[in-house]
């Protein structure tokens, strides 16, 4: 059986407590790898091996950093087969699906080589006689990672990256359902030239998290994954006086107005909702149909549901792929089987599918529930599976009321022809990233990406302008070079004159 260690100082480290976890091969159901569970001081030893390094990797050149980068990029480029293979026998996603993940991830280090444009700073000259004053971002020092399952390379590329550019160094703490792809990235970094300790990875679980938490020396805590989680980051690492943007879960809606296209928004709530088998914080898990769409569209999107193979993610007609666990199924499937008990009408039951020859795969077929109302528990919890949920309304702002009133506020979509209702849209829906008939709008790597509500804690979006606020903290210095004419004792407070 395959091992993966931690990644400590530039080197693969084996798990010292003796600890160590299953890794599931999600399509056939069985354990291909064991993974280090990081005790207390093995954590201690990436933090020490972080902190070591940020002496001189804190004070280097910019364009040493980046010449770095620049050779990374080039390193991912090459291995992007390699590293979807991996995300595919860890999550189970198909290879399409999981070389979208790698490219989007990509965009981040591509966001990172041009950190020279974006670390420029702010120059006043002249404020005073003979006195400039110039506003400078540095970085933090060591910084920890916090990723989830569902994007095992792209969500840690959404922090490292831009860490690293910004002078930091890092410590990330990947998901231990599907590991592999975060050992490799640090693999490939090593050999772009990173210097030791500047990337680590340590394995595990809550022990792990929960000292990364609390450890004197890291400066900021970057976490992405499930709200209750994301709550307990952000509570505990400010407690202990960190920077932290810690990123929840979401249920986002597609609001669908009489005038859309309603073969493009069939089309789109189908792509959304049952890609990466619903495992996406940006899937699209509630439709909300305006005035009389309804009937057409639930229709339109089960002829589409109907069709969708799926299969192994190695299988290159497949186009979703199993669950994480079986756990994760069962859990997925009782919703459905809950629903119309709760006044769901249950369209599509995509409970109970298997594939012939992965009989112990975690496989579940899509399911499509009609009429929920905002009571049921499909409805009301984040499923993360591939059950998309119709609701139906009288009017765009009864459908604006209903968004707002979720408790998270990651994406939503509207689909419409009419340029006015979008834009009234964009302004009243509470959310942070917002679709124009786009059903994941996904922010390109140079804006960022954040939700609202529950699906963000912090004041800091990730990645773009926001991660480099993040990763960095602000200076602002004030110079002098004295003229003789400047001198004599003055008690009042500095005033420019
Ligand atoms: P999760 O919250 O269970 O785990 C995320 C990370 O936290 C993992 O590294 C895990 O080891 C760690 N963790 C789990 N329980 C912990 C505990 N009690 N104490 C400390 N650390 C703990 O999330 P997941 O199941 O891996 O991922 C799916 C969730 O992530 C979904 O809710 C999804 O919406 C969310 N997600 C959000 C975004 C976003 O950008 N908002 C992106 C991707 C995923």
């Amino acid at each position: 059986m395959k091992t993966v260690n931690h990644w400590i100082d530039g080197k693969s480290v084996e798990g010292g407590s003796g600890t160590y976890g299953p890794v599931t091969d999600p399509a056939t159901g069985a354990v291909t790898t064991r993974v280090a569970f990081a005790s207390v001081e093995e954590v201690d030893a990436a933090v020490a091996a972080a902190k070591a390094a940020y002496a001189t990797w804190g004070g280097s050149s910019l364009a040493a950093r980046t010449s770095v980068l620049f050779r990374y990029r080039a390193l991912l480029d090459a291995h992007r087969d390699e590293l979807a293979a991996l995300i595919t026998a860890e999550h189970g996603k198909v290879h399409s699906d999981a070389l979208g993940e790698v490219a989007r991830g990509l965009e981040i280090v591509e966001l990172a080589c041009g950190i020279t444009t974006q670390l420029k700073g702010e120059l006043s000259t002249q404020v005073a006689s003979r006195v400039d004053v110039a506003s400078i971002r540095q970085p933090l020092g060591v910084v920890a990672g916090i990723t989830p399952f569902n994007f095992p390379a792209m969500v840690p590329m959404w922090m490292f990256p831009l860490a690293i550019a910004c002078g930091n160094t890092f410590v990330l703490k990947p998901s231990e359902k599907d590991p592999s792809p975060a050992i490799r990235l640090a693999e490939l970094a090593a050999e772009a030239g990173l210097p030791d300790g500047v990337l680590n990875v340590v394995n595990g679980d809550r022990t792990a998290v929960d000292r990364l938490l609390e450890h004197p020396d890291v400066a900021a805590v970057s976490f992405v994954g499930s709200t209750p989680i994301a709550r307990h980051i952000h509570t505990t690492a400010t407690a202990h006086g960190k920077r932290v943007q810690a990123l929840g879960g979401a249920k986002n809606h597609m609001l669908v107005l009489p005038d859309a296209d309603l073969d493009a928004a069939a089309d789109a709530a189908v792509s959304a909702a049952y890609g990466s088998a619903g495992e996406r914080c940006m899937a699209i898990s509630a439709v909300v149909a305006v005035g009389g769409t309804g009937d057409e569209l639930v229709a339109k999107i089960r002829e589409r549901a109907e069709k969708i193979k799926i299969g192994p993610g190695d299988d290159p007609t497949s186009e979703m792929g199993p669950l994480i666990t079986k756990a994760h199924r069962d859990k997925v499937a009782s919703y459905v089987h809950d629903a119309a008990a709760q006044g769901a009408e249950v369209v599509l039951d995509g409970t109970g599918f298997t594939v012939a020859g992965y009989e112990d795969g975690h496989w579940i077929g899509l399911s499509l529930l009609d009429k929920v109302p905002t009571t049921a528990d499909a409805y009301r919890d984040e499923i993360f599976g591939p059950v998309l949920c119709v609701l139906r309304v009288a009017t765009y702002e009864e459908g604006v009321a209903l968004i707002n009133a979720s408790p998270w506020g990651n994406g939503t979509a509207v689909f419409t022809r009419d340029g006015g209702a979008a834009r009234r849209f964009q302004l009243e829906v509470e959310a942070g990233m917002v679709g124009v008939n786009v059903p994941i709008p996904v922010p390109v790597g140079y804006h960022s990406f954040g939700g609202w509500k529950h699906s963000l804690f912090g004041d800091h979006h990730i990645y773009g302008n926001d991660g480099v606020h993040f990763y960095t903290r602000g200076k602002v210095v004030t110079t002098r070079w004295p003229d003789p004419a400047d001198g004599g004792v003055d008690l009042g407070f500095p005033h420019h004159r």
